[in-house]
């Protein structure tokens, strides 16, 4: 899809869409209202507390007034806490006892996209059916705007990244990790990771190499942390002598990749693995939650534990953190490089991510290339299965279906889409919700294995 003719995406992770176009304050306004609305009739309370942060994209600052002004006149008072990563807002609604949180932000895209999530009472992603019905409510415009005397207020807090850093520094081995006193190349973007980014490094004794460190909220490169959009992070580290790794937040810093101390992006889905390696040791064992797309190495990290498990879960951040919290669970998150460190707060957090991971190298005492070289290797291949020349949408059912059939002797999760799991890899397969593909994602030692996994699937969907 031309991303200039993209509609207004609403889906259970919020709005998104292309600025001026389908986001503008229009629609920013009406989604706080929208949310303001609900947070009145579900919290019973006649003046919501509402923290509010946008991710440092140029286009939010409007965005963020709209929404404000659409929060404030359904009678929510606003705790504007300016740029901020993502996280961060789920820890000031903690900080602040508010009953919810709206961030402007569209995560990884680029600057074209902008966007609004909101996060509910315990900062959590709302589930599924919350989500719904906040998305159902600004789609009819089922907004109570208020009278004059019931407007909400605005009182402005700055101390977002500080709470957040401190919160992160009161969870890890501050005094393990100053010792090292590690050289790190850091990469934020120019988004909202770059103060709270610089702040937690230099709390812990590092000597900081920042690239695109500048809140500019003009992105530095194509923002999405993928080995193809960091090679000027690779490069800072090899020309940087004695650096221990590279570490890349996206726009709103709620996701981390790595690249070692060589120089090479050692994959987004080993940072979930290297921070659940972290927990695991300091804590002997415990559970983990992860989606059922994120790498098998997670598993094989946690079996070296006794007694520990991995929950596996529905894609999206609220689906993780549902597995994880019940559970007691010492870290969850998702291959893309999202890591949820629970003490800290309910939503990935490149912050935590960083330090658990800086714990890890204390900790081994070895560089980092030894570390993943250390961890099982397998090969995950993505592709899409087009459908809409076998019937478009209605073929999406009947084609899962078949695979479920095809591979009933294996053992199958059905909790998203269609996840089968043989001796040596793994396939999974989930439909999109907006366009008539499914997309499989298959894992195994080796990438030839992996395609005839997916090959497999592909087969024996019928047309
Ligand atoms: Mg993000």
């Amino acid at each position: 899809m031309n991303s200039s003719e993209a509609p207004l995406m609403l889906s259970v992770s919020g709005a998104r869409g292309i600025v001026g176009k389908t986001m503008t304050p229009e629609v920013a306004a009406a989604y706080g209202g929208a949310f303001g609305s609900f947070l009145r009739a579900t919290t019973g309370k006649d003046r919501p507390r509402v923290v509010v942060g946008l991710d440092g994209r140029i286009s939010g600052a409007p965005l963020a007034a709209a929404a404000i002004g659409g929060l404030t006149a359904t009678g929510c008072d606003v705790i504007d806490i300016g740029i901020a990563m993502t996280p961060s807002v789920g820890v000031m609604i903690g900080h602040h006892r508010a009953d919810g949180g709206l961030t402007i932000t569209a995560s990884h895209n680029p600057i074209e996209w902008n966007g609004i999530k909101c996060l509910d009472g315990d900062g959590l992603a709302p589930p599924p059916a919350i989500a719904k019905e906040i998305v159902d409510r600004f789609k009819a415009r089922r907004i109570d705007w208020c009278g004059p005397l019931a407007t909400g207020r605005v009182e402005r807090d700055g101390s977002a990244a500080r709470v957040h850093v401190d919160r992160v520094l009161a969870n890890v081995d501050v005094a393990l990790i100053r010792s090292k006193r590690f050289k790190v190349v850091l990469d934020s973007v120019n988004g909202s990771g770059c103060l709270g980014g610089r702040m937690l490094l230099a709390e812990l004794g590092c000597d900081v190499e920042h690239v695109f460190g500048e809140l500019t909220g003009i992105f530095g490169h194509v923002p999405e942390p993928l080995a193809e959009n960091l090679t000027g992070l690779a490069d800072a580290v090899r020309s940087t002598p004695g650096a221990a790794c590279g570490f890349a937040q996206d726009p709103d810093a709620d996701r981390l990749a790595i690249v070692d101390e060589r120089g090479t992006f050692i994959g987004e889905e080993c940072t979930l693995v290297l921070a659940a390696q972290r927990m695991l040791q300091r804590t002997g064992g415990g559970t983990l939650a992860a989606n059922l797309s994120t790498s098998r190495m997670i598993d094989d990290v946690a079996a070296r534990y006794a007694g520990s498990r991995v929950v596996r879960t529905a894609v999206g951040e609220a689906n993780v953190v549902a597995g994880l919290r019940p559970a007691d669970g010492i870290l969850g998150g998702e291959g893309n490089g999202g890591v949820i460190f629970p003490p800290v707060c309910w939503v990935r957090d490149s912050l935590s991510a960083m330090a658990l991971v800086l714990e890890l190298l204390a900790h081994e005492g070895k560089p980092l290339s030894q570390l993943v070289a250390a961890l099982p290797r397998y090969a995950m291949v993505k592709r899409k299965l087009e459908l809409a020349a076998v019937g478009g949408m209605a073929a999406v059912a009947p084609a899962l279906a078949s695979v479920k059939a095809r591979f009933a002797n294996e053992r199958i999760s059905d909790v998203d889409g269609v996840r089968v799991d043989f001796a040596d890899g793994w396939v999974h397969l989930r439909a999109s919700n907006t366009e008539p593909i499914i997309r499989i994602i298959a894992e195994a030692p080796t990438a030839a294995r992996a395609n005839e996994l997916c090959d497999e699937c592909a087969k024996s969907v019928p047309g």
